[in-house]
């Protein structure tokens, strides 16, 4: 149901997710695996805002478009985390459905293990596998991202690539409160329910959005509960238009009883921070500026940036951080190179 003049107290609503962010252990090895085996562009690399010490990776797709970020905090020697309730425990990447064969071989040769490949949600295909620090990832099948380009620079052949997040699964305890935020405070949609054997899973979208449309919730009750670490989502990202959205957003949030960070700038968004009842954090953050306010695309990732509060110490940073270099070539010109396929 449409109306040709929302009244002005509609509710606010985000369109999706627009990043998700977890904390890895070696810097090279995630750059190693997220730009070279799974072929996203490192649209940035920058320090942790709170820890210059430390990296933060941002991966996407050509220009870090909203929706198909990936981000990392290295935190080399951290403990890990571990895997249970109160998590974003699974996070899922889009790729178009005529690209999935050419990823079980891509996988395979890379020699990363996978489930078999798995039906569910009444059409869709995914494929559940790891990162190296144990991160739960699932390539999905979605018609609706083949219309949109891949990148053209990366080891995967562009028709192919990993268009950006297909959304998460949230394990919670119970899922009454958590629906209440998504539903009420963020706007999205309850649209199927499916059980399964770790718990039934029931399925939120954002409407009108393509990338970082889907927010699972499974019922995990009686696992126990997550700890953050290495291999585990920090938080989950989704997406306000600018700055007055995200304080609708926030108003909204608020008013039903959570309490929000004050807007912090992360020098490619803003941002607010909240806990969901389910114990998941969740961040609300603007799509602009983006990435490309203090790089071309063509530069995009290759040099490391700094927020203005931190360039004056430039020299102390970088000689903090380890030296990193990104797989290049792209694997995929090395092996036409070499004579292969
Ligand atoms: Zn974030």
């Amino acid at each position: 149901m449409t109306t040709a003049h929302p009244a002005p107290e509609a509710p606010a609503r985000t369109a999706g997710i627009h990043h998700v962010t977890a904390i890895a252990g070696d810097a090279q090895r995630t750059l190693d695996f997220y730009a070279g085996v799974l072929g996203l562009r490192l649209v940035k690399r920058t320090v942790n805002f709170d820890d210059p010490t430390t990296y933060h990776f941002y991966f996407g797709d050509a220009e870090g478009t909203p929706g198909s970020i990936l981000t990392f905090f290295p935190w080399s020697g951290a403990p890990r985390g571990r895997l249970g309730t109160g998590q974003a425990a699974v996070t899922a990447l889009a790729i178009p459905p005529a690209a999935l064969g050419v990823w079980l071989d891509r996988l395979a040769a890379h020699g990363v293990a996978h489930e078999l490949p798995a039906r569910r949600f009444g059409g869709e295909t995914a494929v559940a596998f790891h990162d190296p620090d144990g991160m739960r990832l699932e390539l999905v099948t979605d018609p609706a991202v083949a219309a949109i380009p891949g990148w053209e620079g990366g080891p995967v052949p562009a028709e192919h690539a990993i268009r950006g997040v297909f959304g998460v699964t949230l394990w919670v305890e119970r899922g009454e409160a958590t629906a209440r935020v998504l539903v009420g405070q963020l706007g999205l949609r309850e649209v199927a329910r499916e059980g399964a054997r770790e718990g039934a899973v029931t399925r939120y979208v954002a409407d009108g959005a393509t990338l970082g449309r889907v927010v699972d919730v499974r019922e995990a009750g009686g696992f126990w509960r997550g700890a953050t670490g290495v291999g585990t989502v920090h938080h989950v990202a989704f997406r306000a238009a600018d700055d007055a959205a995200q304080g609708a957003l926030r108003r909204q949030v608020m008013q039903a009883g959570h309490s929000a960070t004050p807007v912090l700038d992360r020098n490619y968004f803003r941002s607010i921070y909240f806990r969901e009842p389910g114990g998941v954090l969740f961040e609300i953050a603007t799509d602009p500026p983006g990435f490309l306010v203090d790089e071309t695309p063509d530069a995009l990732g290759r040099a490391l940036r700094l927020p203005p509060q931190y360039e004056p110490h430039r020299a102390e940073i970088e000689a903090a951080l380890p030296p990193i270099a990104l797989p290049e070539p792209p694997i995929a010109a090395a092996a036409a190179l070499a004579g292969g396929a």
